[in-house]
């Protein structure tokens, strides 16, 4: 039967294509021909979750007392674990009752909040390039979204002092991420004391992506939103244990911060979700409790890529500059190519996929994101058994 009766909703319609799809059709066709891809486009760790994660997951399986809906908010157990593990990486102080929300995954969360607190028409503060869920979110809840455009020679920092002051007096969210997916920069600490007078000053809720919290190099240590003095009154925080803990398929995340603001997201969800099985609340609690040795070898796994590559690229004559944080290289495009136009050319000469940066939004043009999720002696085959047209 023919349903051209139905057409889908208008948020539906508001999301925009999808940049990744003519990417993933010429992945398929390059596989069928027999080239050898190394598929460095997704953020997708290549490791194996850590075996005591992994046992400890397997010990919950077995108990039947995690088989039922696990509790709505999340298990004490692991809320506990949440707020411990803030209080020891932070010296923060947060109450697990209110302050600390389990999530299916950062996404999920973030796609959520924005539901929760965007109206239709609602301006909603995003900077380009980003994380696709910090503007699709507000898309498919219908905010206004106005665009925050990052550029290199303000290392890629949220230029605070040119958002227009009638957009400022307007706006209700910012959202914001650094160590940045896709840009790999870091924002200074008195960046962040900046944004917190920012958003106290105009009465702007602060949504704050923290992926790459552990995911740092050379002594330098990512900084909390809820470590700046009025930061928790005033914003909330995401993470995720996909990233540190190479659990991108457990689906296991959480938000914390201003209480107020993780009740209206707990409402939404208790309406759309049951929260995360128990027996991965068990298993992610593990891995906040994993000794710093463990963290010490995701680190240096990522460092010696990132090295490894930083000085390859160099050999062709591409200076890019060490990233401090996350499991990617932003990598300018050479000078009058496009980013879809440069991705595709060198997945057919090379095999090597990467994404280009206008996935990530209009101001990631003339750039490539190229993530650190292949060893070393993977990036330094010879590129001469690739080969098409
Ligand atoms: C990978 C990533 C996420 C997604 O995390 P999940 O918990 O797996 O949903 C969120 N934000 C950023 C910036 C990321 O890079």
């Amino acid at each position: 039967m023919n349903l051209d009766w139905i057409s889908p909703a208008e948020r539906l319609k508001s999301l925009p294509p999808y940049v990744f799809a003519r990417l993933d059709e010429l992945k398929a066709r390059a596989r069928e021909q027999g080239l050898d891809l190394i598929d460095l486009g997704m953020g997708n760790p290549d490791g194996a979750t850590p075996q005591p994660v992994v046992e400890a997951a397997i010990g919950a399986l077995q108990n039947p007392a995690h088989h039922g809906y696990p509790p709505f908010e999340g298990t004490a157990s692991f809320r506990s674990a949440i707020t411990s593990w803030y209080k020891r990486r932070y010296e923060v102080e947060l109450d697990p009752d209110s302050e600390a929300l389990p999530l299916l995954g950062s996404k999920e969360g973030l796609g959520h909040l924005a539901l929760a607190y965007i109206n239709p028409g609602d301006l909603i503060l995003v900077p380009s390039p980003a994380y696709p869920a910090h503007f699709r979110g507000p898309a498919i809840a219908g905010g206004e979204v106005h665009t925050l455009v990052l550029k290199a020679e303000n290392d890629w920092l949220i230029d605070l002092a040119a958002i227009p002051e009638d957009v400022a007096k307007l706006a209700k969210i910012l959202y914001f991420n650094y160590p940045s997916n896709p840009t790999c920069a870091t924002a200074p600490r008195e960046f962040f004391t900046e944004i917190v007078a920012f958003a106290r000053r105009h009465e702007i809720l602060l949504v704050h992506d923290l992926a790459y919290a552990e995911l740092a190099f050379d002594g330098y240590q990512p900084t909390s939103l809820l470590e700046i003095p009025g930061g928790k009154e005033i914003g909330v925080e995401f993470h995720t244990m996909s990233k540190t803990y190479n659990m991108a398929g457990w689906r296991i995340g959480f938000v914390v911060g201003n209480s107020q603001i993780i009740q209206g997201l707990r409402t939404l969800k208790t309406n759309l979700d049951y929260g995360v099985f128990a027996a991965l609340q068990v298993a992610a609690e593990t891995a906040l409790g994993l000794p710093d040795s463990y963290l010490e070898e995701v680190r240096e796994r990522y460092r010696t890529r990132r090295d490894f590559l930083i000085q390859g690229l160099a050999e062709l004559g591409w200076d890019v500059p060490k990233t401090k944080a996350t499991m990617y290289l932003w990598v300018p495009c050479p000078p009058g190519v496009g980013s879809t136009d440069f991705a595709l050319d060198v997945l057919q000469r090379t095999g090597v996929v990467v994404t280009p940066g206008n996935a990530f939004g209009a101001a990631g043009e003339g750039y490539v994101r190229i993530s650190l999720i292949a060893e070393c002696d993977r990036l330094g085959g010879s590129p001469g058994t690739a080969q098409t047209s």
